[in-house]
């Protein structure tokens, strides 16, 4: 029988999962799906490698089942359609690992334990990644599992990155800053080894441009510094979230308007970013595709803090050879990489107009003094390696 593994990423209104068969060379993708809607009108679709539509299933009544029932549904039906392939591991992305785990973790009750500590700290995504942990432990309490952190990559940053200026006794009960993305960016990392092995040396910034946005100040493939700090709110205007903001507005809306903490969470969270300043939409396609003048207000907002905070890494990194464009955003939008580039064209950087139209994989001039990539990122790819190697799944084929 082929062994397979499965990688999970559970989030609050979905959960995108990916199996992989173990080949001689390591982990080859098989299928990938996605089920979203959780909580409104779930809806399933899961394709194999071509492409083809494995299933596609809705849910009438939908609105009711809660995560550990459609994920029963979702194993139920992987474990129909397996065709000869024996599930050996299971591995999930965890948003936050805490100070504690500098690398992927095999499950079992007392770390799960450690991460339900972390879950204030990323209240959005944690408690949702560790219900699956819980649901797959009880559908399959033989399958080991395995946890792979967003904050890992960034673990060994320097001190000077990961520190806030507030009293000592905090950063030692874990309020620093973490950094997160880190499975998108230690695959981006990988993968400039393999496609541009002089620039992954380099000074390197990769641009985590999706929902959810950040940037990554690497030197040599490993993490030095980064925008997302103590959770993922900090740094780039993003989909729904602030991004860096000064603290003394927090405190302004608690004491002078009278919100209450959760409301400021969800202000912060969920009501701001493109979607606040635009008041439209969350999504850059829609702001785009509007000729409301606010979507390019926030458009520009966006691509000004970008190009703002790469001044910043590259202060971090002591100059720039490279810059990485990833993530939804970043994969796909020649117009939003363009207005980034052009704010660091002070530096010599020279787009390829051409080749940032068809999203190339090198989008440079060649007179640039800075390489600029467009990669597209895998973080599924990553779980599955992770997860391969912490169960020891290489030497067993
Ligand atoms: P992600 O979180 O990585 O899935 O990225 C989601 C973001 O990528 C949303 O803002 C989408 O509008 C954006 N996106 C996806 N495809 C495109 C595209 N072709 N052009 C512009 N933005 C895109």
């Amino acid at each position: 029988m082929t062994r397979a593994i499965a990688c999970l990423n559970a989030g609050s209104s979905s959960i995108k999962f990916a199996l992989f068969i173990l080949a001689a060379d390591g982990p080859r993708h098989a299928a990938a799906g996605k089920l979203e809607g959780i909580g409104v009108s779930p809806r399933l679709v899961a394709r194999d490698i071509s492409g083809a539509i494995l299933i596609d299933r809705a849910w009438d009544h939908g609105a009711d089942l809660t995560h550990e029932v459609l994920l029963r549904d979702i194993f139920e039906w992987a474990g129909a359609h397996l065709e000869g392939r024996e599930i050996v591991g299971l591995g999930h992305r965890v948003v936050h690992g805490g100070g504690r785990f500098s690398a992927a973790v095999r499950l079992d009750d007392q770390v799960l334990t450690t991460l339900e500590t972390f879950s204030p700290l990323a209240p959005l995504h944690q408690p949702h990644n560790l219900a699956a942990i819980r649901a797959i432990q009880a559908l399959a309490p033989d399958l080991p599992q395995v946890a792979c952190f967003d904050t890992a990559f960034h673990h060994d940053m320097p001190e000077s990155a990961t520190r806030l200026a507030l009293p000592r006794a905090l950063h030692d009960e874990g309020i620093r800053r973490y950094g997160f993305h880190g499975l998108s960016y230690e695959y981006i990392a990988r993968r400039l080894g393999e496609i541009d092995p002089d620039l992954a040396t380099g000074r390197v910034i990769a641009a985590h441009l999706g929902n959810g946005a950040s940037l990554c100040a690497m030197r040599g493939g490993k993490s030095l510094d980064t925008t997302m700090g103590f959770t993922a709110l900090d740094g780039l205007v993003m989909g729904t979230r602030c991004g860096s903001i000064d603290p003394g507005v927090v405190l302004y809306l608690l004491s002078q308007r009278g919100m209450r903490p959760d409301e400021v969470e969800r202000l912060l969270y969920a009501e701001s970013g493109l979607l606040g300043v635009s008041g439209l939409s969350s999504d850059m396609r829609a702001l785009h595709q509007s000729d409301d003048p606010r979507a390019a207000e926030a458009i520009d907002l966006f691509t000004w803090r970008a190009a703002r905070e790469v001044g910043a890494l590259i202060a971090s990194l002591g100059g720039l050879d490279g810059l990485v464009f990833t993530a939804g955003i970043g994969e796909n939008d020649p117009l939003v990489r363009a207005m980034i580039c052009e704010r660091l064209a002070w530096m010599g950087l020279v787009l390829d107009p051409e080749a940032n139209q068809r999203n190339a994989p090198l989008i440079s001039a060649p007179a640039s003094k800075v390489a600029v990539r467009v990669i597209p990122t895998d973080e599924e790819s990553m779980i599955a390696i992770h997860t391969v190697n912490t169960l020891g799944l290489n030497n067993q084929r």
